[in-house]
């Protein structure tokens, strides 16, 4: 696995990318985070390492997961050829894992033995319980009491797997106060390791996660050379925090000629409180402890979002995202709640892939863009999750879906 990518680690020492990233944080912060950076710079070019992790990769999730071809869909959409990374067949359906592997391996190294998460639609927390259960580590997961009862299943799955299930009971009952509770916990235990979700909060994170989640992009950059004999026009991902973005963008920020898209939730529209899409429509500021492009509110806070889709309604995004955006590298556009099932539907029933909401929203832009194209253009589209998770919330679209 080659995860080396010459532009992207230009800045790595200092935890910036441009202007944005950091450590905006109080001092006991960040002496546990300077911890994590020195153990993750020790390890992360390691052999041992880098072996244990690719044998958990192989055995345990299931890497390297195919790319697809879709015939059909290509087809009806007379244009481009579309591809998918099928990251929905990884161990848990989806990507998640890639990422909770390599961070409680790391904090195996680093001798501890509990692990902390904060979850929003509980993802993330499976995800975490199932790697700490393989791994021997005790886990508790931070989870808003307002998303604990909207995700019922997936607590009973983290109990299941061995995990407790925290609710954090202050402001919103959501997302930010999971991830104030677990960072609380995080400083007031030395023996603890913080798994943090997506490629965002302060240094190191956006960068170890980044790293964990190249797997992504590096493989499918070898598949499409060996199965469709060259590189795609563009390579499309959703955004919420951005990691499954930053790991499929990771495989081919060098090369030029391959546009990198980032999908946001454009949710019922992009008017305050409709939507999730942070670059696309937010501005610069710092919030949970790094500086990126967020969404605020009338007095600087992180502000309200919606998305239909529960893993992209967070109100920042991952601090690289921002540095490509700035520097005309990636594109970020936006997919409205209506489109992504569209596209949900639209691949359930030409391919049999039932796909995540969360990626029907990358999908759903491969959809717009494929009939502009020639036929003998590929696309890439990262299917960061299976939808098995979501046929509740979309049965009650059964009725009107096309
Ligand atoms: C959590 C999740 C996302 C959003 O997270 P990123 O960090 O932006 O990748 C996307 N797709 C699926 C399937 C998820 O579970």
């Amino acid at each position: 696995m080659n995860t080396s990518s010459a532009s992207l680690s230009a800045s790595e020492s200092t935890g910036f990318f441009g202007a944005y990233g950091g450590q905006f944080v109080p001092d006991d912060l960040k002496a546990r985070l300077d911890e994590v950076t020195e153990a993750f710079d020790r390890y992360s070019d390691n052999s041992f390492f880098k072996d244990e992790l690719d044998y958990y990769f192989k055995h345990y999730t299931g890497r390297p997961n195919p790319i697809f071809f879709c015939a059909n869909l290509s087809e009806r959409l007379g244009g481009a050829k579309i591809y998918l990374k099928r990251e929905d067949l990884n161990h848990l359906g989806a990507h998640k894992i890639n990422n909770t592997l390599g961070q409680c391996l790391l904090a195996k190294r680093m001798g501890k033995k509990r692990i902390v998460a904060e979850t929003g639609a509980g993802q993330h927390g499976v995800a975490t319980a199932a790697t700490a259960a393989l791994l021997g580590l005790e886990c508790t997961v931070y989870m808003g009491a307002e998303d604990m009862k909207r995700q019922r299943l997936n607590v009973i799955r983290m109990e299941m797997l061995g995990a407790k299930v925290v609710p954090a009971l202050s402001g919103q009952r959501t997302l930010k106060e999971a991830v104030d509770e677990a960072l609380a916990a995080w400083i007031a235990n030395p023996d603890t390791f913080y798994v943090l979700g997506s490629a965002v909060g302060p240094h190191p994170y956006p960068t170890m996660v980044r790293h964990f989640q190249a797997v992504i992009g590096c493989e499918a950059r070898e598949q499409m050379l060996a199965e469709c004999g060259k590189l795609p026009v563009a390579a499309f991902a959703c955004v919420g925090g951005g990691s499954n973005a930053i790991g499929l963008f990771a495989g081919f920020v060098d090369d030029a000629d391959v546009r990198l898209i980032g999908v946001e939730p454009a949710g019922r529209g992009l008017t305050y409180g409709d939507h999730a899409a942070s670059l696309c429509k937010g501005e610069p500021g710092v919030m949970h402890g790094f500086h990126s492009y967020m969404i605020k509110d009338e007095n600087g806070e992180p502000g309200a979002v919606y998305s239909i889709s529960a893993g992209l309604d967070y109100p920042s995004v991952g601090p690289e995202h921002s540095y490509l955006k700035d520097i005309g590298r990636a594109e970020y556009v936006s997919v409205t709640d209506k489109e992504a099932v569209d596209a949900f539907f639209l691949l359930s029933r030409t391919e049999g892939i039932i796909p995540a909401l969360e990626s029907s929203h990358a999908l759903a832009q491969a959809v717009k863009v494929a009939p502009t194209l020639p036929k003998d253009a590929a696309l890439l589209v990262c299917l960061s999750g299976r939808g098995d998770k979501d046929v509740e919330q979309m049965e009650a679209f059964l009725e009107s879906a096309k």
